[in-house]
């Protein structure tokens, strides 16, 4: 039997995709669904993501959108829902924008830099953008199309796949994993906290233990995770202001706004060196807004629905730790950083098996001392 520890999106979509092929598998977390994976903005957006020093993170990114649309309607299905759209999935792309002259020439470096990758993205002019999103600021001097970037709700993905798992009859252990156990050289399985709480075991025994931890990772085995906290913000109008997503960078820090069909519209978010920290903070609403209303200036009419602070998990490379560990009988599937919810459905393909250059890219391997 897996016992994956940590029920966020890629615990969460690993358990599910497990149950699905049969195999027996046990989920334990005091709190599903309630680490980064709830704060995050959900978008699928390899492309205007990228930046030029993370090539074979936009490779498993875009690798990985192309497997969303199927991802999305199997779990809709097994979830019981009516279709992939209850999980808010949607692919009108991302308009990047820009204000100066160097931005603008920025766009331009970066459009050809893509072509070059075989991902091409659209240059538009300042009318063309506001003709896409009547709402962006006049300021707006152009901007770069990438049309394939997609979004998703992933509170109602992690929802769906809870609902999914209750009903293929996984167990779900509401309980920490305090630590690994150990045999000789071989982890073995879980010790829980607190011990045999509700009448449950005290620990559970495992044939392959996977960390999905997240950000809280390296609290049980030797791994370089980190916390990065990020504040996100929520705002609602009665109309949806967008019809996709906009990013674009003010005072040199980039800022993005996602709408949801319900008219929610995500404003996120920042990235900060914090440790545990999950304070939301005046000086980070203040900046989200203030970059925010650069952009569109509609937002500070907005009603404020909620302001979250998460911890993304990251990794010295930024890329996600996937695979054995080299220790037999731990497998991980952590350090997904900015792009956990992108990356969820090409996590759980390779800890089913895949192999291959993108599972190569990911194996924990590539660090030493992990353990
Ligand atoms: P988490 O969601 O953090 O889940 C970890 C789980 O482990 C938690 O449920 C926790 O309770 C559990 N846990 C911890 N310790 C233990 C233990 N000892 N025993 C048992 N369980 C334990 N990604 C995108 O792809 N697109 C985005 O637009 C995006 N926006 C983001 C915006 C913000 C503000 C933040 C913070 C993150 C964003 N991310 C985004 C990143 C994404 O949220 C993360 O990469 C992803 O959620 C990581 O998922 P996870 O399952 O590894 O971790």
């Amino acid at each position: 039997m897996d016992v994956i520890v940590g029920g966020g999106v890629v615990g969460l979509s690993l358990a599910w995709r497990l149950a699905r092929e049969g195999r027996p598998v046990t989920l334990v977390d005091p709190a599903p669904a309630s680490g980064a994976s709830h704060a995050a903005a959900g978008m699928l957006a390899p492309v205007s993501e990228v930046t030029y020093t993370e090539v074979p993170l936009l490779r498993l990114g875009v690798a990985s959108l192309r497997r969303w649309p199927a991802f999305a309607a199997e779990l809709a299905a097994d979830a019981g829902l009516p279709g992939p759209e209850a999980l808010d999935l949607r692919s009108e792309g991302t308009l990047d924008v820009a204000f100066a002259a160097d931005d603008l020439a920025a766009l331009d470096e970066l459009a050809a830099y893509l072509e070059r990758l075989e991902l091409p993205v659209q240059r538009l002019t300042g009318r063309e953008c506001r003709r896409l999103e009547p709402m962006l600021a006049p300021s707006v001097r152009g901007g770069l199309l990438a049309a394939g970037d997609s979004w998703v709700d992933p509170r109602r993905v992690t929802a769906a796949l809870l609902a999914a798992l209750d009903r293929r009859g996984v167990q779900l252990v509401r309980a920490r994993a305090g630590e690994l156990l150990r045999d000789g050289g071989q982890v073995t399985g879980v010790r829980l906290e607190p011990p045999g709480g509700d009448g449950r075991p005290a620990e559970l025994r495992a044939e392959r233990v996977i960390l999905a931890a997240g950000a809280w990772s390296a609290g049980l085995a030797e791994v370089p995770v980190r916390p990065v906290k990020g504040q996100i913000m929520r705002l609602r109008s009665p109309q949806p202001l967008l019809t996709r997503c906009v990013r674009g960078t003010v005072h040199g820090t980039p800022v993005y706004l996602v709408p949801r069909g319900d008219g929610e519209l995500v404003v996120g978010a920042t990235q900060e060196e914090m440790g545990f920290d999950t304070r939301v903070t005046a000086g980070g609403l203040y900046e989200l807004l203030r970059d925010a209303r650069e952009l569109v200036p509609g937002v500070t009419e907005l009603e404020v629905s909620e302001v979250v602070a998460g911890l993304r998990p990251g990794t010295p490379d930024n890329l996600p730790l996937i695979g054995p560990s080299g220790t037999p009988g731990l497998a991980l599937a952590t350090g997904h950083h900015r792009g956990g919810v992108l990356l969820a459905p090409l996590t759980a393909d390779i800890l089913l098996g895949e192999e291959g250059e993108l599972a190569a890219m990911c194996s924990p391997g590539r660090f030493r001392d992990i353990s």
